[in-house]
Formats: C-alpha cells, structure tokens, sequence
C-alpha cells in the first residue's frame, strides 16, 4: 500500500505542472474526477466577475462597452477570449471566435460548410457522437435539404465519397474516450474532397491538438469543461483563416456586420472569424471565461498532455491491478494506446450508475453514462496522482462492500 502511496507523491512532486492546482477551487477532502463534465472554479474568477459586476457594469454601465483605461472594452470580448484559447488548439491569433453554445456554433459551421461545396448534399457524422451534434446535423438537413450520413465510428472514411461536403468528427469520444487520428483523418478527407469539421469539446484543455499544422478546416469545442468557463461557458469556433471570406454563416446579425454602428439595411460580414457572431455577446459569461483561462498562461501542450496520460496510465495499471475484471466484473473500454486515449477512463460495468453514485457518496465525482459507464476524467492542471490512488481505493472498497446496489441508486438523477 505505502509503497504505491510513495509512488503516486513522488509522480506528483515531480510534475512541471505540481503547483497548478493552486489555482483552482477544489473542496477539501474532495477527488474531482468531472472536469470533463464542469470544470472546478479557477481563483481567479470571482474578482473579475466582482469587477465586471461593480465597476464595469454598476459603475461603467453602457461606457463599458468600449475600452477606458485599464478596461479593454466589451466589445472585443470574444476575440480576446478566443486567442486565450488559439494556444492550446494549434490556431493563431483573431482565428477563433467565442459566444455561442457548441450545439450553435455547430449549427452555423455545418450550414457555412454545406455552403462551401455546393456540389456536394452530404453532412457525415458518427452515430455514437455526443448527441447534440447529430441533432443538430439532422436540424441543418432538413432546413437545406442535405441529408445526413452515418458512418461507421471504426472507418469514418468509408461514408466519405464524392456527396461529401463536410465529415464532422468528434475528437476525443466523451463515452470511451477514443481519440481519432485528426491529422491523418483530416489529410484523408481532404484526398475525397471533403471539409472536416473536429469537435474539441472533449479534448480542448486537455489534450492538445494542431488545427494548423493538420490543416483541418473548422473545430468548435466546449467553455465549460476542460476550459473551465463555468456552467454554461459560451463556446468557441475556429475557421482555418483561408475560408474564412468565404463563410457565410446561417444567422447574420448585427455583431457579425463590418461596421455594427453604422446600422445600415445591408448586411456586410465582418472579414474576419468575428462574422460568425449573430447578437450581443455574452458579456458575464466570457468575462468569467477570460478569467478562467489564465490558468493555462504558462502551460506547455506537451507537459499538458504528458500530464494527462500520466494520471490515465496510473488509473488503468491500479484498475489492471486490483479490479480484475473477472472478480470485479470491471472492464477498462478506454484504449490503453496513448495516441488513441484522450483525458478520460470509463469503466463498464452493468451498475455503473450504483458505482458512481456509491463514490460520490464516498467523495469521489465521476460521472455515469447510459447506459453502462462509470466515465473519470483527469484534468491535468489540478487532478493528482494521489488522487487516482484515492479513486481506486474507494472503488475497491465500493465493490467489495458492495455499496453500489443500494437500492437509492436504482432511481437515476435528471443529471448522471
Ligand atoms: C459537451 C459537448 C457538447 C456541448 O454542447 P453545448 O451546446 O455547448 O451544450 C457538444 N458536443 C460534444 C461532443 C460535447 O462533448
């Protein structure tokens, strides 16, 4: 036992991101294991949401939309926002713009790409996706008259062929945490003639990706989660900047104009990714979400992933180790390949809800998907080794006490 306790401390005390925990509210006691889902509160939130509130809105008021003194302005919100996230997704500056929610910024991206290769009717996407983006694929289809395309998640090549306009892949699968090949699968493609979309939403923070450098043509991705906006984070959109004067997006508003103020009849799209906005931005929630991204200011993608892959490696191994799945009827549906495993670890297991609810009582938060994940995420700027440890401590114990099939769990929550 001690002997895997030394171990764990001695990884963490020798991690380059050791002291990044600091900078996140964590409840004492408490082994957070759901910043994929809602990441914790960064420190340095509530004094700018208490400065947004005091000083820019309460005192500021409609002056705050533009910049005075030390105050940047509103305005420019959703650029400045977007270029704290361009680091971490391969993207350079004023290329990525944030404000409306992923299943939004999707419904804009899927219309502009259809847009883009008029010759072409066919939207793929995989059917074991978060399922808001099918949803929203299924919405795009029917308002243009494409038609959506289901591919096989094992080969989504196989569905890309001349009818293709856009091949729309999530990143990092939120049930199992597969990851796909994004450059190769981009490259792949592109050779069919195809725009491909990549949903970041569960890698964007964690795993960090190269838009650039694969030559994708669009991602969006989530505020909430490994970004830690807070519930609700307005989400972001990036375009690779060659298509960008050719985006023509479904809901042109005022704050996608060249020129807002001047109010004329015509709408004429700003020339940069800032055309994809449609109303106001959303002031609290980016202000919250600026705030919240200084976490990453001095992380380097590669310790952010070496980090990631260390608590996962740590996770499987223990879970290998003392939860064999003949005896605890546990199997790791997570690859173990690392270039094939995102930030998270599910478990199956047929009371995967019991499971989850039973370590939450114990102060262990993971989450369960239906219908039968028991799903850990590992946030590697505050998640520690010691903390994979005390998971599966409580997991072993769960099990053997067999906490899991208290018959209070066999009625699910609204939220899992
Ligand atoms: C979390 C998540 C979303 C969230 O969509 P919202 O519209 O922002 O609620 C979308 N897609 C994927 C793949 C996700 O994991």
């Amino acid at each position: 036992m001690s002997g895997r306790a030394d171990e764990a401390a001695a990884l963490d005390a020798a991690s380059p991101l050791r002291t990044h925990r600091e900078r996140f509210v964590v409840p004492e006691g408490l082994v957070y294991l759901d910043g994929n889902s809602l990441g914790p509160l960064p420190r340095a939130v509530p004094a700018a949401m208490t400065r947004l509130l005091e000083d820019q809105w309460g005192t500021g008021l409609i002056g705050s939309w533009n910049a005075s003194g030390s105050h940047p302005g509103w305005m420019d919100l959703p650029r400045r926002v977007g270029d704290l996230i361009a680091p971490l997704i391969g993207a350079g500056a004023g290329e990525v713009h944030v404000g409306d929610s992923t299943s939004v910024s999707l419904f804009k991206t899927m219309v502009a790409a259809l847009r883009m290769r008029p010759d072409r009717r066919v939207l793929v996407v995989e059917p074991t996706t978060f399922p808001t983006d099918g949803y929203v694929a299924a919405g795009v289809a029917r308002l243009t008259g494409a038609e959506v395309r289901w591919c096989d998640p094992s080969d989504p090549l196989a569905a890309v062929d001349e009818d293709v306009a856009l091949l729309s892949l999530t990143h990092v699968d939120f049930r199992t945490g597969a990851m796909y090949d994004l450059p190769a699968l981009t490259a792949a493609a592109h050779e069919r003639g195809a725009l491909v979309q990549w949903d970041l939403c569960h890698s964007t923070g964690a795993v960090p990706v190269d838009l650039t450098g694969a030559e994708a043509d669009l991602a969006v991705g989530c505020g909430y989660k490994y970004l830690n906006g807070g519930p609700g984070a307005p989400a972001f959109t990036w375009v690779r900047p060659d298509l960008v004067p050719d985006l023509d997006q479904p809901v042109p508003g005022w704050m996608g104009h060249a020129r807002p103020f001047a109010l004329e009849r015509e709408h004429v799209s700003r020339t940069d990714v800032g055309r994809l906005a449609s109303g106001t931005p959303p002031v609290l929630g980016l202000t919250a979400l600026e705030a919240a991204l200084g976490v990453f200011a001095d992380v380097s993608p590669t310790d952010l992933r070496a980090a990631s892959l260390s608590l996962s490696d740590l996770f499987v191994r223990l879970a290998d180790e003392r939860l064999p799945p003949a005896s605890s009827g546990l199997e790791v549906v997570t690859p173990r390949e690392h270039s094939r495993r995102g930030s998270q670890v599910s478990l199956r297991h047929e009371s995967a809800y019991g499971i989850v609810q039973a370590l939450i009582a114990r102060g262990v938060v993971g989450d369960f998907r239906a219908p039968d994940l028991a799903r850990f995420g590992f946030a590697p700027l505050f998640v520690r080794h010691t903390d994979v440890l005390a998971a599966v401590d409580h997991l072993v114990a769960v099990l053997e006490n067999g906490e899991h099939l208290d018959p209070a769990y066999e009625v699910r929550n609204t939220v899992t």
